[in-house]
């Protein structure tokens, strides 16, 4: 080991957005959200049951959720503000279009419209939207919701479909890091090491600081419903772009008796040497052995704060 004081450097994404972007944004993510818009108002005014518009904000929230996932993956986004604005602008996108078509599908065949086209399109002037909406609040909609009570619905449901969107947008982007040097996305996380100590534990600092050897100084907490997973992402094509992140997870029960699970960020995306990760898994293989051994040898008087390698020379 070399006596140099080891400094981390931590994954930070570069900001880049590719001009393929801004063309998926355009070309996919705005007519497909126009589109899915439009298939959930035709979806509620064909079913119009406030129970039945949940599921349908599920699903559209999802739709639009994944494409937007999609989009910057595909178009090799590194700029989560860019992110951010895409999820958003898909989302206004669709809200927006199923009010648009929503006038047009509940009343087109009831009114006389000399033009059914330019009625259609009209729809979707914000002006026409909003004096739609009055029109619906003072004379009610397609289930008789009225006023103040019909205005809660619409939010409700607003806010349902963002709710919707945003978690499966979050699910689909794992924000991995892109290597930049290859112009590709690193593979997704991978398991590690998985440790019963506490992500609490002040050895961990020297962790963050790049001793990764401190690892094996951590203590073990016995019986503890918390354990630290380490994951590793790495680039499929070049040794440059290895990155470590420890996480806590576990149970904890509140007041009320309801376990709870928790998740904390103990560091992410620290950047590791492939000696480094090699160092990682042969302490994995230690530490298998070492379990295997206690579940050989029960009931031993517990010693606790013990560290979960002892030194070695
Ligand atoms: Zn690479």
């Amino acid at each position: 080991m070399s006596a140099a004081t080891p400094r981390s450097t931590f994954y930070t994404p570069s900001g880049m957005v590719p001009p393929t972007a801004w063309i998926l944004v355009v070309t996919i993510l705005i007519p497909i959200s126009a589109i899915a818009g439009m298939l959930y108002s035709a979806g509620i005014v064909h079913v119009p049951m406030v129970k039945l518009r949940w599921i349908g904000s599920v699903g559209l929230g999802w739709v639009i959720g994944i494409l937007a996932a999609k989009v910057c993956r595909v178009g090799k986004v590194r700029s989560p503000l860019f992110t951010i604005a895409t999820v958003t602008l898909g989302f206004l996108v669709a809200y927006y279009s199923a009010w648009g078509i929503h006038r047009t599908l509940l009343v087109l065949g009831k009114v006389n419209a000399a033009n059914p086209a330019m009625f259609a399109l009209q729809g979707f002037l914000p002006n026409e939207i909003a004096s739609w909406m009055s029109v619906l609040v003072k004379n009610g909609n397609a289930e008789g919701i009225t006023g103040f009570a019909l205005i809660v619905v619409w939010l409700i449901e607003l806010g349902s479909i963002a709710y919707f969107t945003k978690s499966s947008f979050e699910t689909v982007w794992d924000d991995r890091p892109f290597c930049e040097a290859c112009d590709q996305w690193n593979d997704p996380a991978e398991s590690l090491l998985q440790l019963p100590v506490s992500p609490d534990d002040p050895a961990w600092q020297s962790v963050r600081e790049g001793w990764l050897d401190s690892i094996r100084k951590l203590k073990i907490k016995e019986n503890a419903n918390e354990t630290v997973a380490v994951t590793l992402s790495s680039c499929p094509h070049c040794d440059r772009s290895h990155f470590l992140t420890a996480s806590g997870i576990g149970w904890q029960t509140n007041a009320a008796g309801e376990a709870k699970f928790i998740e904390t960020k103990i560091f992410q995306f620290m950047s590791v040497t492939p000696a480094q990760i090699t160092e990682l898994k042969n302490l994995s293989e230690l530490l298998d052995e070492a379990y295997q051994e206690l579940n050989e040898e029960p009931d031993e008087p517990d010693e606790p704060d013990e560290p979960l390698v002892s030194e070695q020379a």
